[in-house]
């Protein structure tokens, strides 16, 4: 019998989390958060570890959503100018609390679309194969939706995917890439490679990547670095510019709760926003904003990101992204990683001496987010058992990958003890 399941302890081990709650130096914001109820078990509220895959709503996304339809309803079209917040330059609100959550200056950064999207859009600009310099490097487990893009990108050009797209595996009998390896690679290989793409925190394993160390190799072999940040935005801290990446993108509904589908952000290095020579697709957002409505037939570029919007933005959609960068300007990412360190590892802890669990994500802080994953024997059952049973919000990776993340915002020390405490009983 391991510790965890030791009877008469179990309230030893609740009041610890209490009091690491209750002193904790960045107290929880989960009072500004709506917390789905438990599906089972003693608690009425859920503890929530699926942030990393959809970030709860914060409670005032209802009322700033209320004001936009209240200014759409008086105004109708008028409110392009005349709504409080004024449709027409309603994105440019997220620019500069966007930059600050990435790393980036103003004029890299730009709320447009979704992820994949996004990923496409910088695509048509970044990935320029010639000669022998074509390949695609991701990583092997990169999520579908990039290795679906990068293999629909060397189509688009006439490629074969086969032969394009390079997966990076971690050695065998490893769960996570070693940063010399892919450095490595860059080395050896470097001079075929047009762009490499990873994502900044793996979204199977967790594992958080040396983005500068691999930035930097990637560029000093000639090819083009852009990162996918969806598991690292709002998760970790960032220095895009600093970097000297060349792009990067991200969706807004995970570690950043801005609800199913939001709308999402992307970076493009100041380097690149002068470059007239890139090919870029283009749309009437695309245009210089201060003569946009001349509604000239040929398309001027501003010198920023904004040059890769095509659309005018839904407006309702980015609503709830302008209400969470308020509250992540407003706590700071510093503090929130500090915290984020904190619950991570007192989770770590509880876990290491349940049988039936292993982390796969590295057991090193400043190689992992948020999130840790665990592999088990069967992860959907284990979810399910872990929701029915004691409230407790997990998500399964078929077929052996649970992934827990204590978001900084809303779970607390508590709710990693009833993560710890369930699984000691169900595996
Ligand atoms: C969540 C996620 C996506 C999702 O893409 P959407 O275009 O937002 O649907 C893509 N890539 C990664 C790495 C993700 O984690």
């Amino acid at each position: 019998m391991t510790d965890e399941a030791a009877p008469g302890e179990a309230g030893t081990r609740e009041l610890r989390a209490r009091r690491l709650d209750e002193t904790d130096p960045l107290p929880t914001l989960r009072a500004e958060f709506l917390i789905p109820p438990a599906p089972g078990g003693p608690y009425e509220e859920a503890a929530y570890f699926a942030g990393n895959s959809l970030g709860l709503q914060p409670k005032a996304t209802a009322a700033r959503l209320a004001e936009e339809l209240t200014d759409w309803s008086r105004l109708g079209v008028e409110g392009h100018t005349q709504a409080r917040r004024p449709w027409v330059s309603y994105h440019e609100l997220l620019t500069e609390p966007a930059a600050r959550l990435v790393g980036a200056l103003p004029h890299e950064v730009v709320a447009m679309n979704s992820l994949t999207v996004n990923l496409h859009l910088l695509m048509a600009s970044f990935y320029r194969p010639s000669g022998e310099r074509t390949r695609i490097v991701i990583e092997d487990s990169a999520f579908p939706s990039d290795s679906y893009a990068v293999a629909s990108q060397a189509v688009h050009h006439g490629l074969d995917p086969a032969e394009t797209v390079v997966r990076l595996r971690p050695r065998p009998g490893e769960d996570n890439l070693r940063t010399e390896d892919v450095v490595d690679y860059l080395r050896r290989e470097g001079n075929r490679v047009a762009l490499l793409m990873l994502g900044g925190v793996n979204y199977l394993t967790g594992q958080l990547m040396d983005m500068a160390t691999i930035t930097r190799a990637g560029r000093a072999a000639g090819a083009v670095v852009g990162w996918d940040l969806a598991h690292a935005a709002g998760n970790v801290p960032l220095s895009l510019h600093d970097w000297d990446v060349d792009f990067a993108a991200w969706c807004t509904y995970k570690y950043l709760n801005s609800g199913p589908g939001a709308v999402a952000g992307a970076f493009v290095h100041e380097r690149h926003v002068r470059d007239t020579t890139l090919p870029r697709l283009s749309g009437w957002w695309s245009t210089r904003a201060d003569i946009r409505f001349r509604m000239d037939p040929e398309v001027a570029h501003p010198p920023t990101a904004d040059a890769w919007a095509l659309s005018n933005p839904p407006i309702m959609a980015l609503a709830p992204v302008l209400v969470s960068l308020e509250i992540f300007d407003r706590v700071g990412m510093t503090a929130l990683r500090a915290k984020s360190e904190r619950l991570t590892a007192y989770l770590a802890e509880r876990l290491a001496p349940i049988g039936g669990v292993r982390v796969i994500t590295p057991d090193d802080p400043a190689q992992r987010g948020t999130q840790l994953s665990l592999r088990v024997a069967d992860a959907g059952g284990l979810v399910k058992a872990l929701a029915d049973e004691a409230g407790v919000i997990a998500d399964a990776r078929e077929p052996d990958v649970v992934r827990l993340a204590p978001v900084p915002l809303y779970c607390t020390f508590h709710d990693c003890h009833r993560a710890a405490e369930a699984l000691a009983k169900l595996t």
